[in-house]
C-alpha cells in the first residue's frame, strides 16, 4: 500500500509509460527525470515570543524549457523535498497540458501556519522570499499559492521581491489581490476550468448536463466553487464531502445554503437540506460525475471498484492511484486526470502574468471566455491523443504534455 501512495513513484511510472510510447531517447528522459533546480533555505525568523527559531524551506523549478517556472508555494509541517520535487515536475506537465509557455516549479516551508501568527506568517515568508530571491522573477520563476497560502503571502512576496529590485514587479507572483495586480476570476478559476472540462466530457459521452448527478469532495477553494458553479449551471449536486462528514440530498443540494451554514456553524453536517451519509458511501453514490477535490490518494485499489459515476474530474492533485486507475479503466469510467482538470487555476496565472506585464487588465467575461478556450482545446487533443495512442486520458494528458516539454528542449538544444 505504501508504495501505490507514492506521489513520486506515481508519476514516474506514468512518465515512463508516456515516454515510451513516445519513443523519448534516454537522454532526454534522464533530463525530465532530474529538476533543473533545487534550492534549500533554513531561515531564521524571530517568534512573538521572542525565541529564534529556524524553518526550511524549498523552491525546486523542475524544467524552464518553454518558459519561467511557473508553481505554488505551500506551508505545511510535512512539506518534503521529495514532495516538492514531484509537485514541481506536475507542474511542468501541467502547463505543458494546457499549453502554457511556462515550466513547472514547487515550493515549500517546513512550519504549523495554524500555530503561527500573521505577524510570524509574514516574517517566515518575507525571509523565506529574501533568501530565493535570486533565482524568482516574472522571467525566471513566478511562484503562486497553493496549500496554507494565499493573496496576502502573494502581496508580501511581491512587496519583498520589489523593495529588493527597487521597483514594483506584480508580474513576480500570482494569486494576488486584484489592488495589486491580481486578476479577475483568479480564485474561481480552477474550480471553473473542472467545470468547463466536465461539460466536455458529458457532451461527449452524449449525456445531458441538466440534471446530472454531482458527487464533489472538498469544499474548499476548488470543489467550493466547481459545486456552486456547476449547481448554477443545471447539474444537480447530490453529495459534498468533507473531512468531518458528507451530505446527501437525492434531488440536490441547495450549494448557496450549505455555503452559509458552513459558515455559520463550521461543518458541512446537520445541514437541513439534506441527510447526513458516511463520506465513504458518498464517494460510491451512483451519479454522472464524481469530482475529487480535496486531497491525493483517495480513490486507491481499496475502493475504486466501488465507485459508480460516469465521470470523474479530478480538482485535485493525485487524487487516484495507479492501480486505482486500472480498475477504473476496467470500469469505463471517464477520468478527467488531474494535470488537466485542475489546470483552470494555472492558465488564469498565466493571464495574470500576461496582464500584469501588460499594465492593462481585462475584465471578467473575457477572463472565463480565455479560459473556456483553453481548456476546451486542450480537453479536446487529449481526448484525440487518447485515441490515437489507444491510451486512458491520463497518459494522453502525459504523453501531450511530454511531447511538447520534449520538442522544446530539442530545439533549444543542449548548451555547452
Ligand atoms: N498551486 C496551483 C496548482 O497546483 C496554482 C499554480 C499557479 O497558479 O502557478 O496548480
Amino acid at each position: 500500500m505504501e508504495q501505490e501512495l507514492n506521489p513520486w513513484r506515481a508519476s514516474e511510472a506514468r512518465f515512463d509509460i508516456a515516454a515510451d510510447h513516445l519513443g523519448l531517447d534516454e537522454g532526454l528522459r534522464k533530463i525530465l527525470r532530474t529538476s533543473s533546480k533545487e534550492i534549500t533555505v533554513h531561515i531564521p525568523v524571530q517568534l512573538d515570543d521572542g525565541r529564534l527559531e529556524v524553518f526550511t524551506g524549498y523552491r525546486v523549478l523542475h524544467s524552464g524549457a518553454r518558459g519561467p517556472g511557473k508553481g505554488g508555494i505551500r506551508f505545511a509541517p510535512d512539506v518534503t523535498l521529495d514532495e516538492v520535487r514531484a509537485l514541481a515536475a506536475a507542474m511542468t506537465w501541467k502547463c505543458a497540458v494546457v499549453n502554457l509557455p511556462f515550466g513547472g516549479a514547487k515550493g515549500g516551508v517546513i512550519c504549523n501556519p495554524h500555530l503561527l501568527s500573521l505577524g510570524e506568517l509574514e516574517r517566515i515568508t518575507r525571509r523565506y522570499t529574501a533568501e530565493i530571491l535570486p533565482f524568482l522573477g516574472p522571467e525566471r520563476d513566478v511562484p503562486a499559492p497553493d496549500m496554507n497560502t494565499n493573496e496576502q503571502t502573494m502581496a508580501w512576496i511581491m512587496d519583498t521581491y520589489s523593495m529588493h529590485v527597487g521597483c514594483t514587479v506584480t508580474a513576480v507572483v500570482t494569486g494576488k489581490p486584484l489592488d495589486l495586480g491580481g486578476s479577475r476570476g483568479r480564485s474561481e478559476a480552477t474550480g471553473r476550468g473542472c467545470m468547463i472540462v466536465t461539460q466536455e466530457a458529458l457532451q461527449l459521452l452524449g449525456l445531458k448536463q441538466e440534471g446530472a448527478r454531482v458527487v464533489v469532495q472538498g469544499f474548499g477553494n476548488v470543489g467550493g466553487t466547481a459545486a456552486k458553479l456547476m449547481a448554477q449551471a443545471g447539474f444537480k449536486v447530490i453529495s459534498i464531502i468533507e473531512i468531518d462528514g458528507a451530505v446527501y440530498n437525492p434531488n440536490g443540494l441547495d450549494v448557496e445554503a450549505l455555503w452559509k451554514h458552513r459558515a455559520e456553524t463550521g461543518s458541512i453536517t446537520n445541514f437541513p437540506g439534506g441527510e447526513n451519509i458516511d463520506p465513504g458511501e458518498a464517494m460510491c453514490l451512483e451519479c454522472e460525475v464524481f469530482v475529487p477535490a480535496a486531497r491525493e490518494n483517495v480513490i486507491t485499489s481499496m475502493n475504486a471498484a466501488g465507485i459508480r459515476a460516469r465521470i470523474i474530474c479530478e480538482g485535485a492533485n493525485g487524487p487516484t492511484t495507479p492501480a486505482a486507475d486500472e480498475i477504473l479503466q476496467d470500469k469505463d469510467i471517464f477520468v478527467i486526470p488531474d494535470i488537466l482538470a485542475n489546470a483552470g487555476g494555472v492558465t488564469v496565472s498565466y493571464f495574470e502574468w500576461v496582464q500584469d506585464r501588460q499594465g492593462f487588465f481585462w475584465n471578467e467575461d473575457m477572463i472565463n471566455q480565455r479560459l473556456k478556450e483553453v481548456m476546451v482545446e486542450n480537453f479536446r487533443r487529449v481526448v484525440d491523443c487518447a485515441k490515437k495512442y489507444k491510451v486512458d486520458n491520463r497518459i494522453a494528458a502525459n504523453i501531450l504534455a511530454l511531447d511538447r516539454v520534449a520538442f522544446a528542449i530539442k530545439l533549444r538544444g543542449i548548451y555547452a
